[in-house]
């Protein structure tokens, strides 16, 4: 469960709570707006939680081992990139031009002990 969630779960019997004193103490608009606000999260609960997106991981291109080239990417899904100057964040690609995945760098490979 999200923290997001959780947060909305635990927020529902204070909001009951104060509907229930809004009514007591006679206060239609507060009535009225709480019991709005907790419907709302009921059918924020009541949807179901987003699966996980599927991500593309783009790996530098290192054609000699531990040398990686800067702008050139291999893609996890079978494809090469290369950027003219910088890499994935300096370009501010956000998602694969291939599969539409959203891109996830792989950490740059271990140095090699010279
Ligand atoms: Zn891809």
């Amino acid at each position: 469960m999200t923290e997001e969630r959780k947060l909305l779960l635990d927020s529902l019997p204070a909001v009951h709570n104060a509907i229930s004193w809004a009514k007591f103490c006679g206060h239609e608009g507060a009535t009225e707006q709480m019991t709005q606000l907790a419907e709302r999260i009921a059918a924020l609960l009541a949807a179901p939680a987003p699966e996980p997106v599927a991500c593309c991981t783009w790996s530098q291109w290192e054609p000699v081992i531990g040398y990686p080239e800067p702008n050139i990417y291999e893609t996890s899904c079978g494809h090469t990139f290369e950027f003219n100057e910088g890499g994935v964040a300096d370009n501010e690609f956000e998602f694969c031009y291939s599969c539409g995945k959203r891109i996830e760098v792989a950490p740059l490979p271990k140095e090699v002990k010279q």
